[in-house]
Parts: C-alpha cells; structure tokens; sequence
C-alpha cells in the first residue's frame, strides 16, 4: 500500500510540474480528487490493512494528499503569471477596443431655438429668462387681463394652490394676484421686462409653458414659446411688418409672402395675426392650409397702452411692439413633422433623425 501512494505521488508530481496549461492542470486533479479520483478512492482499500500497517500508512496518505493539493495550487498559480507576462511582452494594446458608443446630442427643439435667438441677436435683442412658476398679476393682469375678463377663456391655466390660505385682507384683488400659476405664455415675462429695463429695449424670452390643454397632434400641455419686446420712441406696424418678414424669410425661405391681418389680443393693440405663403404648396392652396394657399405663422401687435403704463413706462413717450411664436410649431411646418408630441415623447430615432435635419 505505502508502494502504490509513492507512486501516485510521483507520477502526478511529474505531471503536474509539466503541466502547460490550466486545463491540463484540471484533468491531474480529476484524476486524483474526482469523484472516482485516485486519492478519493484509496482509503476505501484500508479496511483490509492491519491496525499496525494503517498507523504506517494513514499519516503517509494524508501528508502525500496535502503535498498534492499544494503542487496543484502553485502550479495553477504560476500558469495565470506566465499567461500575464505573455500578455505584457506581447504588447497588446487593451485601449485599441473600441467600444460600440452613442454620441449625445441637445435636443433639436433646442437646436432650432438657438437659430431663432441667434437670428434675433444680429438685431441686438438679448436673451431674458424668466420663471415658470408666475404670478396671476404678471401672467395676466399687468397684461390688461383683469381677474373674471372672458379673455381668460383664451388660456387654460393651471394653477398651483399655495400653502397658507389668504389672510381676509389679502382676498380679493390682492389675493388674486399673489395667486401662483404656470404660466401659459411666454408673455407672462413681458411686465418684468418693462419693469427691470429701461426703455430702449430690445428684449427675446425663449421658455416653458403650459395649458391644460386636450393633447392632439397639434396641442400639448407643454411647449415653448418665443416672444419678442421691443420698446422705443416712434416704434409703428411698419417695424412690426419688417421683424415679420426678416424672421419668415430666414426660417423658411426668402420666397415666402408675408401678410399681417387684424387680430385680437387683449395685451396688444392693434393686433394682428401674421400670415406667411404655405411651405406645403407654395400659395396654390392644400388640405394643410384649407386651400387658402397660406399659413399663420406668428402672433403681434402694438403693446397696449395701458400695459405699458402698467409697468410703469409712459405710453405718450415710449411705444412698444410684442412678437411671438411658437418655435414647436415653426419646427413642424419646416420639417415636415405632422405631430407635435414627437418632440416630448423620447423618441430616439425621431430626435436623432431630426438633429442630422437641423444642423
Ligand atoms: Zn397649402
């Protein structure tokens, strides 16, 4: 018996120390601590030894199963070295992986606003950013909009109820005009801007609103409006007609007729919807256009009187024009894009395929 441990001993020594590769290692100690592994079977074969022999051989198997065990550990040890230092002297470069990436990119809402603030920047209107979160006096009653006026029919608000409830002296007028809303256009900024800045100004708000609006490919409870204010001595329609014209002929072609048409908005007078030649059909009249063979395109008007005396600037001085449009809208009709939600929805092949469009 001591004969046959010597032996398994030293052929599975050899063939360990000779051992190449791990798998290699894996079939010596198989062959010796599998379930039908040489050492695993041995001690059933002690039971025919003597009690005087199994002294002998008991300690010699144990100490022969440790000494095999050790060698298999250090020669699996010295493979993974060996497999290292290969990899290192053969000089692989683990950095040449490339790695499959997206490349992000800004939203092309956002690219599109950018062009329309770069636009009006040659004319020297700079960039004012406003609150989301408005009052009910800057969203509508500096704005000629007095609390209970139908024209409040034109925007559905959401308003924010505010925590504590307004003290008896506060309701009223005054309650409801510290009465929190988000607000509906970007409009709502005009009272602060005439009210922070002094005339000449030269002012453009990009931004955020909301309406409780039913969603349809054409309204969302979310979207971006654009306004201009401009305020000056001696401002008319006729600076209105030419801010019209040099932004519809930059967005959508130098072709493009542009036509003002009475309108009505309770902060403006007079008021006038802007008109400018379909991009669809060119003037010959489609479905999109209801035959007429031209589209609205942007909302304006005189600022009116009584707003700017609102906000504390002398209308017998000073006269001011407002502009606004939809840059969402504005997106669509050059783009082609039939729904609106598209631009919220998160789509990645509609937003990636747009961004290539409007570089
Ligand atoms: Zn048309």
């Amino acid at each position: 018996m001591e004969e046959k441990i010597k032996n398994i001993s030293e052929e599975y020594s050899n063939k360990i120390k000779q051992a190449k590769s791990l798998k290699e290692l894996d079939e010596s100690f198989l062959a010796l601590f599998g379930k039908k592994g040489e050492i695993t079977l041995l001690p059933k074969e002690f039971s025919k030894l003597s009690k005087v022999e199994l002294q002998r051989v008991g300690p010699l198997f144990n100490q022969i199963k440790a000494e095999l065990e050790k060698e298999i550990g250090d020669r699996r040890y010295e493979i993974h070295e060996e497999s290292y230092k290969n990899l290192v002297n053969e000089n692989i470069d683990l950095t040449s992986v490339k790695l499959k990436t997206r490349e992000g990119h800004l939203h092309p809402l956002t690219i599109f606003e950018k062009k329309i603030a770069d636009l009006f920047g040659k004319l020297g209107f700079q960039q004012y950013d406003g609150p989301e979160i408005e009052t009910d006096l800057n969203n509508f009653e500096l704005l000629n909009i007095p609390p209970d006026h139908p024209s409040r029919d034109m925007w559905d608000t959401l308003y924010i109820r505010n925590k504590e409830p307004a003290s008896p002296a506060k309701r009223g007028e005054q309650g409801t005009r510290n009465k929190l809303l988000l607000r509906t256009h970007a409009t709502a900024s005009q009272p602060r801007i005439l009210k922070e800045c002094k005339p000449p100004i030269r002012m453009m708000v990009i931004g955020r609103c909301f309406r409780y609006e039913n969603l349809d490919p054409r309204h969302e409870h979310t979207f971006d409006q654009f306004d201009l204010i401009y305020v000056d001595r001696g401002l008319n329609m006729a600076n209105l007609q030419f801010l019209s014209e040099y932004f519809l002929k930059a967005m959508l072609g130098e072709d493009i007729k542009v036509r003002l048409s009475p309108g009505y908005y309770p902060f403006t007078e007079p008021s006038a919807h802007i008109f400018g030649t379909c991009v669809f059909c060119k003037g010959s009249g489609c479905k999109i256009c209801g035959e007429t063979g031209e589209l609205e395109l942007a909302g304006a008007g005189m600022i009116h009187p009584k707003v700017l005396k609102n906000c504390g600037i002398d209308p017998e001085v000073y006269s001011g024009i407002a502009w606004g449009v939809g840059p969402g809208r504005m997106a669509m009709l050059k783009y082609g894009i039939n729904d609106l939600r598209l631009f919220n929805s998160g789509d990645l092949k509609f937003l990636q395929g747009l961004k290539n469009e409007s570089k």
